[in-house]
């Protein structure tokens, strides 16, 4: 195995993957890029591949692997097919930490994978660990892997705690920008456009995640991820609107102490510390100038128009299989708002109707979740036809 950090990037076409790719080409002596993989972007994999050369790729499109391996037939790039190479590409020997950058359900497998095979995780999918985080916090303690938050949140909430692993949190403080509809009323989100909710004040991601904020999904979301990853309590774990999204997250010590992480928007600074951890590397991203943001304000979410995040608190509560069902019920929801089929308001009502009808498995296991995610993308289907 090479002295440098053999990386795995899963969907490095998307926007955390190809921040991913810039952190990595900075560090060239530090890093070894192994894997990339894409879902259906071949041009860009190809284009990606032959730029970083990487050990292998995976397009999980299988209509594409074709323009793929023959783009590539020339390097020394091994090339495969399908959703079940994400599972084995991430055993290599060479592969030492999984960057996780797909999006939605499909990042389950593929974790459980890189876990059994004891490598080392950086998180962005956080699907993953709303899903099945009992399932992966357990087999990660079991196998003696970490899993290092990527998103910028939990990034700074564990920049918060190290050095401080055997202090109690009391309660974190989980900052949002409150989104593009921030101070909206209920009969304002009604007339909302599919080109409004995709454009976020201060961050630019990928669509599923844009409208997710927009609905304050993504910060439900990230409640139930934040659970697993410094098990708390969820009495423990609050959320504040913080529109200018400098201070990216809070801690609250048992003495009353809190401990903010700050900083300019910009994800690269969360990702490569999940790559560099217990190591800061020297970078010249922008630096915050406190005459740019002579304001810091913080208010409540309004929780009476984003029911999405009281449904959060609710499935993490219910616990069982009920956060599967909200996750898969909210993708069916937002891919069906995208393709026009629902309306903005609809997306909560949609979540809201399938997690309180849900049959709840109490003690699930793995195939469990498989069925809770079969089961609640069909009724959200049928709700919405
Ligand atoms: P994106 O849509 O820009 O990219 C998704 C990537 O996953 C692409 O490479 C795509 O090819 C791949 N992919 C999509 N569906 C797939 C499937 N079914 N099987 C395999 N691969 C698939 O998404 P993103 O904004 O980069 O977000 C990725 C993850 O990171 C999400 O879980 C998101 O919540 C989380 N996250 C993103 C940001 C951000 O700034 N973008 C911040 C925090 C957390
Ligand atoms: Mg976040």
């Amino acid at each position: 195995m090479s002295e440098k950090k053999g990386i795995a990037i899963l969907g490095s076409t998307g926007s955390i993957g190809t921040q991913a790719l810039e952190v990595l080409e900075a560090y060239p002596n530090y890093f070894d890029l192994q894997v990339i993989t894409a879902n259906r972007n071949a041009d860009l994999l190809i284009e990606q591949a032959l730029k970083h050369k990487p050990n292998s790729v995976v397009i999980v499109d299988k209509d594409s692997y074709k323009k793929v391996k023959d783009a590539l037939w020339s390097e020394d790039i091994h090339v495969y097919g399908g959703e079940e190479a994400l599972s084995q590409v991430v055993e290599s020997i060479e592969v030492h930490t999984v960057l996780t950058a797909l999006v939605g359900y499909a990042g389950l497998k593929p974790t459980i994978a890189a876990i059994n095979a004891k490598k080392e995780i950086a998180l962005a999918n956080k699907e993953t660990l709303v899903v099945a985080g009992e399932l992966i916090t357990s087999l990660a303690k079991e196998k003696g892997v970490n899993i290092y938050p990527v998103d910028s949140e939990h990034s700074a909430i564990f920049q918060c705690i190290v050095g401080e692993f055997h202090n109690q949190i009391e309660k974190i403080y989980l900052t949002a920008s409150g989104g593009p509809f921030r101070g909206f009323s209920q009969e304002e989100l009604l007339k909302v456009s599919k080109e409004q909710a995709l454009k976020h004040p201060n961050w630019s991601m990928g669509a599923k995640i844009t409208i997710d904020s927009a609905t304050l999904m993504n910060k439900g979301l990230e409640v139930i991820e934040a659970k697993w990853l410094f098990n708390l309590k969820p009495e423990q774990i609050d959320v504040i609107v913080h529109p200018q999204s400098i201070v990216h997250s809070i801690v609250q010590f048992e003495d009353g102490s809190m401990k903010a992480q700050m900083g300019l928007p910009d994800m690269k600074l969360p990702i490569q510390f999940a790559l560099t951890y217990p190591d800061r590397f020297k970078t010249d991203f922008p630096r915050f100038n406190f005459m740019d943001y002579p304001e810091l304000t913080f208010e409540q979410p309004n929780r009476e128009v984003f029911k999405n995040l009281d449904l959060a608190f609710y499935a993490m509560e219910n616990a069982g299989t009920t956060a599967c069902v909200l996750n898969a019920t909210n993708e069916i929801a937002v891919d069906a708002f995208l393709n026009d089929k629902i309306s903005f308001s609809e997306i909560s009502m949609l979540n809201n109707d399938v997690v309180k009808a849900a049959k709840i498995i109490t003690k699930p296991v793995y195939e469990d979740y498989v069925s809770a995610d079969y089961t609640a993308r069909q009724s959200a289907l049928k709700l919405i036809q």
